[in-house]
């Protein structure tokens, strides 16, 4: 019954990828369709811009893991969906589904001058291979100013992203240490946002803030950020930071090609879904990642874990529809933040749900931790080594 049902996933990224290896594994025959032929796992791109990673290292074939995981893929960019007529449409080609997955992520908020003038290491992995060319400039020159900061989506604050800002800021800060040339290069830090990362919870946001100051970086926040330009960054009250390269984590936004389908969606244009992650007015269209408004606390962030449960909670909720056997599950048990800080020497173990919040140094082993995930993920997905529960 199951593979007569034709399921299509849209995105190859953490929510389509592991929504595809759920789907085939309880047995539906599944497409995955994504304009990357492969999986570009952005929590390992932090160590791009310092040169530690390249785009192939932090990288994971799509072919390849249909071929393990066996479910088909097609690359192609998907241009229009349909959740009444059932329809998906992929290079000029409509193709008809039984169910589908909504797993395309979200491009960025733009500012004036953003493209031209700034680099990020959130959009297409090319971006991130030029700013680690960048970094090196400014290195080999031995002097100038590095601007690292993130913006924020005021139509849904879940949308922003805060984390991978500090994470690059402080892996630069470590290398600069290293290559003696910290105190003559200055960092600064810029958010529009009065407290930025107070979402990960009081004390993370205290203990981030005296890690500035022990640092010596300087910052900027609760002023909105008006343009970006070749030398620097302008605020609303036209108080321009001085930056020789600046480096910008935008937050999300919604997708044109979903803000024109039929499917139900949120003001910012984010999916919007029920409980069960299906669409709220199609119950044979689901949603996952960042794609989706979901539903949860106030202090909600969009996260590449979450992507993952929701995906196999998609699995299991789309097997319970077509057989009728089991009982679906709902994903809101599951929104927290969860976060390994890396700052190049060490790390921070950051937890919040909604009964606690957590903010843990772990010196020494806390960037090796991390390095060690990475390996973790890409050889458990590529089934070469078990997957550990909940991981
Ligand atoms: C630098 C950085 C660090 C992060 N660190 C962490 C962390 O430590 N922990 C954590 O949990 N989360 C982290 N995140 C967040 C996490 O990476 C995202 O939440 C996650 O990638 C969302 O997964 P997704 O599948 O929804 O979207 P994506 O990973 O963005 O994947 C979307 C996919 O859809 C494809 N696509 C888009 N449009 C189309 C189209 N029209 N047609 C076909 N294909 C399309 C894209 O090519 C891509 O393959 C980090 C993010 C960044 C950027």
């Amino acid at each position: 019954m199951l593979r007569h049902q034709k399921v299509y996933v849209i995105g190859g990224g953490f929510a389509g990828v592991e929504s595809a290896i759920q789907l085939s594994k309880r047995g539906f025959n599944v497409t995955l369709i994504s304009n990357r032929d492969f999986f570009y796992i952005y929590p390992l791109a932090i160590w791009i811009p310092t040169g530690e990673k390249t785009v192939e290292d932090i990288s994971l074939s799509i072919p390849e893991l249909a071929r393990r995981h066996k479910f088909t893929f097609r690359k192609g960019n998907v241009e229009a969906v349909s959740g009444a007529k059932k329809e998906i449409v992929i290079d000029g080609e409509t193709l008809h589904y039984d169910y589908l997955v909504v797993a395309i992520g979200a491009p960025k908020m733009q500012t004036p001058g953003i493209a031209q003038n700034s680099y990020s290491i959130c959009g297409e992995p090319d971006e991130a291979t030029r700013l680690a060319g960048e970094v090196q400039k400014i290195i080999t020159k031995g002097e100038g100013t590095i601007a690292v900061g993130f913006g924020g989506n005021p139509k849904d604050p879940s949308a922003v992203r805060g984390g991978p800002a500090f994470e690059i800021l402080f892996n630069l800060e470590h290398l600069l240490q290293k290559k003696k040339l910290r105190d003559k290069i200055k960092l600064v830090f810029f958010a529009p946002m009065a407290e930025p990362g107070k979402r990960m919870g009081e004390k993370s946001m205290k203990a981030l803030i005296k890690y500035f100051a022990d640092l010596g970086i300087q910052e900027y926040f609760g002023r909105k950020i008006k343009s970006f330009e070749p030398d620097g960054i302008v605020l609303e009250d036209d108080f321009k930071i001085k930056s020789d390269l600046t480096i910008f984590v935008p937050a999300g936004r919604g997708n044109e090609l979903l803000m024109k389908s039929d499917l139900a969606q949120s003001e910012a244009g984010f999916v919007k879904i029920n409980g069960y992650a299906q669409v709220d007015n199609f119950n044979h269209v689901y949603a996952a990642g960042d794609a989706v408004d979901f539903l949860g606390p106030e202090w909600k962030a969009k996260q590449g874990h979450l992507a993952e449960v929701m995906a196999k909670i998609i699995a299991n909720n789309m097997y319970v529809q077509v057989t009728g056997r089991g009982k679906m599950h709902g994903y809101e048990d599951h929104v927290n933040i969860l976060c390994v800080m890396d700052t190049g020497r060490e790390a921070s173990f950051i937890f919040r749900d909604d009964n606690k919040a957590h903010f843990m140094r772990m010196p020494f082993i806390g960037h090796q931790m991390k390095q060690l995930w990475g390996h973790y993920f890409r050889a458990s997905k590529m089934k070469r080594f078990p997957r550990i529960p909940g991981m």
